[in-house]
């Protein structure tokens, strides 16, 4: 399990400054946040700091600031909603510069039990994303211990992930995970390293390239694996089966078949689709009226492309999700942002919703399908991070959890 130090291992906290690494990249629409989700994630570590009179500095990105410093990307909504929910002011320290003297002076104006929120990291551009010493030393220099609880972000090295941690540790300071990121990692980890069994994983999506070593890791942990959604085509054909107008990455063929042969070789399960919905061409707007037909998977025509899987691959799929005790999931099953699309995805999380087994949904799209199907509250786990969450099923170790002290 889990070797590192957490939150519940930071002692003495009355009186200390401590920086916490939120995921607070929450969708915004027109200023208001639309998904609060990444935010209640973030209140029970939040919440123990307060509680144990610590000082509590909280930091985040948000959005890719492609363009620089902006309004549209500040961090002022969250500081406002944060408030709400803790029911104590966060004081938001709105100075683009992140770090430096507004920073410092809200930091040493802090009671105990106080929260401040400073601006989005990535106003720091590539000191942020390239893991700046400066910036990582800026960030240090206002606490004394730090705790990541930013699992979407872990899967970065970036200042506030990882380059903070040196200059914590240089201080004598504590770096630790917070509750977020253990529940995540509990979960995962238990999955992918120790599931009870049978342990089914479902994968779906835009593309294979995207989800090479997910597919090669989880068919060495698994005894079932699903694959759907645009990536199932270029298996279909590499079976020697047509696949028409398809999504197909015709580079990664040799891949799949490697893998198709690795699934024999360990014993494992391997589905594909056995029936696929066809389309003349994919939906422009994505959800805009769409003639839709079924037809085998080994039937589909030329001129035609597979958009989704078809009712009997959604029982077959949604078969061996009741006989499994755990079950992942990442990707959609078809492009199920248009509603005469979206009949495969909602057909595989909603086996997920009646099953007994522990459900894990990876993040991104499957998480966005599972909440607006209103699922959520079915699944045993939803990650709050879809990248993060993807690196860890491929094995991957997380800079956010690599950076934290061991035990
Ligand atoms: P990903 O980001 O890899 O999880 O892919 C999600 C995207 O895959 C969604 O936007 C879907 O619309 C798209 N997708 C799923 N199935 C297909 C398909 N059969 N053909 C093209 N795109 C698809």
């Amino acid at each position: 399990m889990l070797n590192k130090k957490t939150v519940d291992d930071l002692k003495d906290l009355k009186g200390k400054k401590v920086l916490v690494r939120c995921d607070f990249n929450v969708p915004l629409k027109n200023g208001e946040i639309t998904d609060e989700t990444r935010i209640n994630a973030a209140l029970p570590t939040i919440n123990k700091l307060i509680r144990e009179g610590a000082k509590v500095i909280l930091c985040s990105h948000l959005g890719k600031v492609k363009n620089g410093p902006n309004e549209g990307e500040s961090l002022a909504p969250v500081a406002k909603r944060l408030s709400e929910k803790l029911g104590k002011e966060v004081v938001f320290v709105a100075d683009y510069n992140v770090t430096g003297e507004a920073a410092a002076a809200a930091a040493a104006a802090l009671e105990d039990g106080d929260v401040m929120l400073l601006q989005n990291t990535r106003f720091r551009g590539k000191e942020e994303t390239k893991n700046g010493e400066e910036f990582s030393k800026e960030l240090a220099d206002l606490a004394d211990d730090y705790v990541c609880d930013a699992f979407g972000s872990s899967h970065r090295a970036h200042a506030s992930v990882e380059g903070v941690t040196k200059f914590i540790s240089a201080k004598g300071g504590t770096n630790a995970v917070g509750y977020l990121m253990q529940k995540e990692i509990d979960f995962l980890g238990n999955a992918v390293e120790n599931p009870v069994r049978p342990f089914v994983a479902i994968l779906g999506g835009a593309k294979v390239a995207d989800k090479l070593n997910v597919i090669s890791n989880l068919l060495e942990k698994c005894d079932t694996l699903i694959i759907g959604g645009g990536m199932a085509y270029t298996f279909l054909k590499a079976q020697g089966k047509g696949v028409g107008q398809s999504l197909v990455d015709d580079t990664k063929l040799d891949y799949c078949k490697e893998m198709m042969e690795k699934a024999e070789k360990l014993g494992k399960k391997l589905l594909l689709p056995i029936d696929t919905v066809i389309a003349a061409s994919f939906p422009d707007p994505i959800d805009g009226p769409i003639e839709i037909s079924v037809v085998a998977s080994d039937s589909i025509p030329d001129d035609k492309q597979g958009l989704d899987i078809g009712p009997k691959t959604a029982e077959l799929f949604a078969e061996a999700v009741k006989s499994a005790k755990t079950v992942v999931w990442n990707g959609p099953m078809g492009v199920f942002e248009n509603p005469t699309l979206a009949a495969g995805t909602i057909a595989v999380a909603k086996a997920l919703a009646e099953t007994e087994a522990t459900t894990i949904i990876g993040g991104g799209d499957s998480a966005a399908a599972v909440n607006q199907l209103g699922f959520g509250d079915k699944m045993s786990h939803i990650s709050t991070g879809g990248g993060a969450s993807l690196e860890f099923l491929e094995g991957k170790e997380l800079p956010g959890v690599v950076a934290a002290d061991d035990k």
